[in-house]
């Protein structure tokens, strides 16, 4: 049983450090989204990121919110980010939308490209700047085989935190808590069940659209895709298999 620690809007030059030395402490690896001009300014981080056994996948280039732009918009910025990436030797198969929002043509989009398009299922909303005993409570409870945990390692827009210790603080524990739940922590590629959740949700098209904020409720264009019913907001539960798309109002 496997379970994957998520990490988006980096490489920051010094959180991104910090969070790969807690996750070499706790003998784990994990998903790095990245922003693919950070990466080109970090590009040392990166090689970090992959010698230590990492995986970094897409996130994208300027952080759109794609409902808020046009498809070709979308495609401009999606290949910068994908040449930039692959000027470091990064090839990404995996994408998480910038505020976790598509539009009706992402799946599209990402299809052309190769990519899946992945969500997650316990938001540690650690933008926010919760404390790390804070965010190991709220997430605690999803932790299952193919769970996807969404944390970040840089300060992307709109964050109302000064930086990214509660996250390094909140990685040892969780990993204990994943642990003794029989969990294995893996990249997403080496993580089947959250995989199968990703792809089942790009045939199906049932991602959500448009504004989701942390109190609205799941508008599928395929409600027979049977996504879950989303939790409370604190608990950081997200919509599966619809992949559901929440991410702070930041
Ligand atoms: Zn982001």
């Amino acid at each position: 049983m496997v379970c994957t620690l998520t990490f988006d809007d980096g490489p920051d030059p010094r959180w991104t450090a910090r969070v790969l030395d807690a996750l070499a402490t706790a003998r784990v690896r994990a998903t790095f989204f990245v922003l693919a001009p950070q990466a080109a300014h970090h590009p040392r981080m990166i090689e970090r990121t992959l010698a230590e056994g990492h995986e970094v996948q897409l996130h994208g280039a300027a952080h759109l919110r794609h409902p808020e732009h046009d498809r070709p918009t979308i495609e401009r910025d999606t290949d910068l980010a994908l040449v930039r990436l692959a000027e470091l030797g990064v090839r990404p198969t995996l994408w998480r939308l910038p505020w976790g929002r598509a539009a009706e043509w992402s799946q599209a989009v990402a299809d052309e490209r190769g990519l899946t398009i992945v969500g997650w299922d316990a938001d540690t909303h650690d933008w926010r700047g919760d404390d790390a005993a804070t965010m190991l409570n709220a997430v605690t409870p999803h932790l299952a085989d193919g769970a996807v945990v969404l944390a970040h390692d840089g300060l992307g827009p709109g964050a109302t935190r000064d930086g990214c210790d509660q996250t390094v603080a909140l990685i040892a524990p969780l990993v204990t808590a994943a642990r003794e739940r029989g969990l294995r922590c893996a990249p997403m590629s080496e993580n089947p069940a959250a995989l199968a959740t990703a792809r089942a949700a790009a045939t199906t098209s049932s991602w959500a659209f448009g504004e989701l904020s942390s109190t609205t409720v799941l508008r599928s264009p395929n409600p027979l895709a049977g996504a879950d019913v989303m939790g409370d907001a604190e608990g950081g539960r997200i919509v599966r298999p619809a992949g559901a798309h929440l991410e702070p109002p930041r």
